[in-house]
């Protein structure tokens, strides 16, 4: 049910409980290495590497990167890179077991197979990675070669995640992506031949010049390549933040209406084909871990989304990646520049961050069990907080609009979106985060 006020509220994301909008420039700086002073052995840890290069910049991108085909510059960031990770693992007195790697970006792959090999040896050296680990990268079915896939497969990586986005050539010329699907088909066909076997595919709504039939036909493409997740991202506008944004068309951005109908198109045809709705916005096939997770309560969200890894504290390397650990966050100087001066200095690059209280923690998780179930039991959630459920009562106030337009249900201590509420779990969520009220502000839109 399209409802416009609701629809176009600016909200976080919520990958974090409070989001980094909120982090304090230099707070973690001074707090980081005493959180990873206090890590025990009983913590288990997933580890996320950020490399903020890609070979050109897709017009809607909203990550941290910059275009580098000079390989002198990507060699002296891994070399400075490998200096993070034993300066930040000397901090860790008593490691736990690492049970996901994630290399994220930009683009993974701009290193060299040989770069590739030496980050993941100085990983497994620094911490005690667990033979079934995770260990996911995200690839550029455009540049990835035969070479890097050989180089994944033996580093142990278990899933490929890339960017589909959108099918139809006129849209990707709106964007900056020229990527044939039979391109695509051919780089899954390598992963899969080399023994990777779970693969994830990135599809998005709300782009220039992008229909309900775009959507329909990509989520058609992703799951006859037969990919194991879908993510479906709506693209978020916010050329004052991400200047390359400002090269796209906005005359040609679809509507807020147009965007919710994109938003049910892919969701109704990729269940259609078999994937099992995951949260807000992934999919995966019935006996993909995320499903199994889902069915099972175990869903997590965290800055990679939504996943089932069990590790509730993520140490970041790399420019603007950011760390989640028991105290707080801590995000690394978001510029390359600002970050290797910083490790060559042999100080952790540490530039923002936040300490977390016990009522963020409560507050966290029911924003987390929101975005994962669209249900959460209030008091259930405080007791494992050894918290009072009445901490949350002042969300019922800012709730009492979406119960009365139908698209949230509260009985007792249970709230629970209804199902013309399926698009509205961020702004359900939002309810219970104090600071954000009124619902405007430079976030990206709820749908
Ligand atoms: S390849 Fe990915 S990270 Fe790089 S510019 Fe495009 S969307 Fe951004």
């Amino acid at each position: 049910m399209f409802l416009h006020r609701h629809a176009t509220a600016a909200l976080p994301r919520y990958t974090s409980y409070p989001p980094a909008n909120r982090f304090k420039d230099g707070e973690g700086r001074e707090l980081y290495p005493w959180w990873l002073d206090g890590l025990t052995r009983a913590e288990p840890l997933s580890l996320y590497i950020h490399v903020p290069f890609c070979a050109q910049l897709c017009w809607y991108c909203g990550c941290h990167t910059s275009v580098a085909n000079d390989s002198a510059r990507i060699d002296r960031f891994v070399g400075h890179l490998l200096k993070e990770i034993l300066l930040v693992s000397s901090r860790v007195h008593e490691p736990g077991e690492v049970c996901s790697i994630h290399f994220g970006g930009g683009t993974p792959t701009m290193m060299s197979p040989q770069a590739m090999a030496r980050v993941m040896s100085t990983l497994r050296d620094a911490f005690p990675v667990r033979g079934d680990a995770e260990i996911a990268m995200e690839i550029d079915p455009r540049t990835l070669d035969d070479a890097h896939v050989e180089t994944m497969a033996a580093l142990g990586v278990t899933r490929a995640s890339l960017g589909v986005q959108d099918v139809d050539p006129d849209v990707q010329r709106a964007i900056n992506r020229i990527q044939p699907t039979e391109l695509v088909a051919d780089r899954i066909a390598t992963l899969r031949a080399a023994g990777i076997r779970s693969i994830n595919a990135d599809l998005m709504y709300g782009l220039p010049g992008q229909t309900v039939d775009h959507v329909h036909r990509s989520a058609d493409a992703v799951s006859a390549l037969g990919v194991d997740r879908v993510a479906v991202f709506g693209y978020a506008h916010v050329p004052w933040f991400k200047k390359n944004q400002a090269a796209i068309d906005e005359t040609l951005l679809p509507g807020a209406r147009e965007r919710f109908e994109q938003a049910e198109a892919a969701e109704e045809r990729l269940v259609a084909d078999g994937y099992a709705a995951i949260g807000i916005d992934h999919f995966a096939l019935p006996q993909d871990s995320l499903a199994v997770a889902a069915r099972e309560g175990r869903l997590r969200r965290n800055f990679q989304g939504y996943t089932d890894d069990p590790a509730k504290t993520l140490i970041g390397f790399g420019p603007s990646s950011i760390s989640a650990l028991p105290g707080g966050y801590a995000q690394n100087a978001p510029h390359v520049k600002q970050w290797s001066e910083a490790v060559a200095a042999g100080r952790l690059p540490v530039q923002r961050g936040l300490g977390v209280t016990r009522e963020d923690r409560l507050r966290r998780s029911v924003i987390e069990r929101l975005l994962c179930d669209g249900a959460v039991d209030l008091r259930a959630v405080a007791a494992r907080h050894d918290d009072e459920p009445t901490l949350l009562v002042d969300a019922f106030a800012r709730l009492a609009p979406l119960i009365r337009d139908g698209l949230a249900t509260v009985d007792g201590w249970q709230v629970a979106a209804t199902p013309a509420g399926r698009r509205y779990w961020r702004t359900i969520a939002a309810c219970f985060d104090p600071e954000l009220a009124p619902f405007t502000g430079r976030h990206s839109v709820a749908v």
